[in-house]
């Protein structure tokens, strides 16, 4: 009788440690594009414990210089690695480790923001956005420099259920600065409250999952980083367009320390600020004295929803923009000016 069958295990060969590389293809790191190692694999593969079960996944990571976290994503089983690097030094060590695991490991030169991932991994491995997540991470120590705009632009894509969510509700595990991962997690009226947390929650389950000391990093950033996981929901908690919760968003915390009716107003031209801001706050039924940190998601989601209902009833204001109304009064008043913003000779 043939005995247990052994789950077969990928371990990536020997290799030349990542200190090693580093020195092999003298890789010194770049400020200018964010560039902080992690060596010490413990803390690579604490980082690929987060996604959860990685075996035969399809995994995308972002920045993998010299690949301390590319080796954990493989040892973790996963079957399908696309590593996506805009500083070209790094893609002969990628090359080698690609050769130690072959098959598995897709080495791009290119840069995430513009990188299309709808088309990086094959249709087969789609699921419908309602069912469970697809068998496909995105796994990075992302550069300080980008983290921001990117994780904007992928909640405007989960919204949209493009780029790579249109293979479902692809979960995210990435670094960020501790302040920024504090932001993204902040719950109601706690201290880092701010538009990152509400653009994030209301479209993603987000957990914080821990704190890597900055001294871990070589070279040592300026501040330490948190380890952030993202689940995007089946229903987003605002149906509303991305740009419309964004502008409502912006707009309120721009006085976070005032009441949040102040940033409402702003919303408004300025002849029909107090009468229609009234409508707005008594449609959603939200409380005008509460601060900006102080609003629920489903405050928010009241607020997006009568905004959206004026804008309907009021043709021009989802594109009317308060800064735009100052800068021309401004310049009519400017001395010299015509009426129409022209200087006279
Ligand atoms: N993953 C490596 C680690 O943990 O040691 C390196 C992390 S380092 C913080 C960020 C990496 O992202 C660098 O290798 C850098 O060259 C790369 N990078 C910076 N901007 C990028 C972009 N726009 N697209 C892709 N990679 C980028």
């Amino acid at each position: 009788m043939a005995g247990p069958r052994k789950i077969a295990s990928f371990r990536l060969p020997p290799l030349p440690t990542i200190g090693e590389v580093i020195k092999l293809y003298n890789l010194r790191a770049e400020k200018q594009l964010s560039q902080n190692f992690l060596l010490d694999m413990r803390l690579t593969d604490k980082i690929v414990r987060q996604a959860g079960s990685l075996r035969d996944a399809h995994v995308c990571e972002v920045g993998p210089g010299p690949g301390g976290l590319t080796r954990s994503i493989l040892n973790a089983g996963a079957a399908d690695l696309l590593v996506v690097e805009k500083d070209n030094r790094f893609i002969p060590g990628l090359k080698l480790l690609s050769e130690a695991a072959p098959g598995k490991l897709r080495v791009v030169h290119g840069d995430i923001l513009t990188y299309r991932m709808d088309r990086g991994f094959p249709d087969v491995i789609t699921k419908a956005w309602e069912d469970d997540p697809p068998d496909l991470h995105i796994i990075g120590n992302l550069p300080f420099s980008v983290s921001t705009p990117l994780i904007i632009k992928w909640l405007e894509n989960i919204s949209n259920r493009t780029g790579p969510f249109v293979y479902g509700r692809t979960r995210l595990t990435l670094t960020f600065q501790k302040e920024v991962a504090e932001r993204l997690t902040a719950s109601t009226a706690s201290r880092q409250r701010s538009r990152l947390s509400i653009m994030a929650q209301y479209l993603c389950t987000v957990k914080s999952c821990f704190t890597i000391p900055g001294r871990a990093f070589i070279p040592k950033p300026e501040v330490d980083v948190g380890v952030v996981h993202f689940t995007p929901l089946a229903q987003p908690q605002i149906q509303q367009p991305f740009k419309l919760v964004e502008k409502v968003v912006r707009n309120v915390f721009q006085f976070r320390r005032k009441r949040c009716l102040k940033g409402i107003q702003m919303l408004f031209p300025e002849a029909q600020r107090p009468e229609l801001a009234e409508v707005m706050m008594r449609e959603a039924d939200v409380d005008p004295t509460l601060r900006p940190t102080e609003l629920s998601i489903p405050d928010f989601r009241a607020l997006a929803d009568a905004y959206s209902h004026l804008c309907s009833e009021n043709q021009g204001l989802l594109t009317y923009d308060f800064r735009e109304e100052l800068r021309l009064k401004h310049l009519h008043r400017r001395p010299g000016s015509c009426s129409n913003g022209t200087q006279q000779p």
